[in-house]
């Protein structure tokens, strides 16, 4: 295990500890480090920094072994359960940036894209030229095909993308999973264009939903190395050369059978309530629902 640093004070301690750890006692594995698997409460201590709030997993395993193990994670997206609401609510937001900001839709690159699916989104609201970065093999392989030779395989790497250079980058749900911030935004910089745009969405430790759930919400994950909230946020992208336009609490579109699985409520209960769902065939309703999550959209400076 390493110990971790405040990505905005680049010290180490000087923290009060959120929530201890816990971690399975036969070691960690990649079903740990799939995205949205079934909830295991898994995670490392949570700490936050007493000089500037910002909260980080601390310590952690080695980088070279999380980025295998997310290589080797699979992509527990069902398509038409998950992909619709999460096009829904980030194409909501990639349509407000660009609609109030000076963009061209020349270029776009999706940090984290798995299977490609805010890809065809951008290419449905016309940029050109797409590309997506995503580690997982598992959800490469589930992309349309038009889509699978766009993405490059792998954590998101300048040297895989040569002299590419994009008008937008988002990052959706990727950046609290970054284990150097300062160092991701900086290449995420150098590979926009002159006064290029970023959006990210990500969870956000301020959100009344973690107050209410503390360690049993879903934002206490191992995946995460870095939790912000709308202060944080800001202040790591200005710290790296943004000008900050917005940050913004999310509205999510969620179906009533997602809220299910993410309530803290025993498998029993859940296999209940979902046979209620089904029954009445309401499963697929869409609820919008500010979940915990915040956006940011920011311009290269
Ligand atoms: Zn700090």
């Amino acid at each position: 295990m390493k110990k971790t640093k405040c990505a905005l004070c680049e010290i180490y301690d000087n923290s009060i500890i959120l929530h201890d750890k816990n971690l399975p006692l036969d070691g960690i594995s990649s079903i740990e480090y799939a995205p949205r698997r079934k909830r295991d409460y898994i995670h490392y201590r949570i700490v936050k920094c007493k000089n500037c709030g910002l909260v980080r997993s601390d310590p952690i395993v080695d980088s070279s072994l999380i980025d295998d193990l997310y290589e080797h994670s699979g992509c527990t997206y069902s398509l038409a359960k998950e992909n619709q609401p999460l096009k829904k609510t980030y194409g909501r937001y990639v349509d407000e940036l660009l609609s109030n900001n000076k963009i061209k839709k020349e270029s776009y690159l999706d940090i984290g894209c798995s299977n490609g699916f805010m890809l065809e989104t951008a290419i449905e609201m016309g940029f050109s030229n797409i590309r997506g970065v995503e580690p997982s093999l598992d959800a490469i392989k589930q992309a349309s095909e038009n889509i699978k030779e766009k993405i490059i395989p792998g954590m998101f790497d300048l040297s895989k993308l040569g002299n590419e250079k994009f008008d937008l980058v988002s990052f959706f749900q990727t950046f609290d999973h970054i284990l150097e911030p300062n160092k991701f935004l900086q290449d995420v910089r150098e590979i926009l264009n002159d006064n290029g745009f970023v959006i990210a969405i990500n969870h956000n430790i301020g959100s009344i939903s973690y107050k209410f759930l503390k360690e049993k919400s879903p934002i206490i994950d191992i995946g995460h190395a870095y939790l912000y909230d709308l202060s944080t946020i800001q202040k790591i992208f200005e710290k790296n050369g943004f000008n900050v336009v917005k940050v913004f609490p999310v509205q999510n579109s969620v179906a009533l059978s997602r809220l299910l699985e993410l309530m803290p409520i025993t498998d029993s209960c859940k296999n209940i309530l979902s046979k209620i769902q089904n029954g009445l065939r309401i499963d697929k309703i869409q609820l919008p629902l500010y979940l915990g999550n915040l956006g940011i959209y920011a311009q290269k400076i």
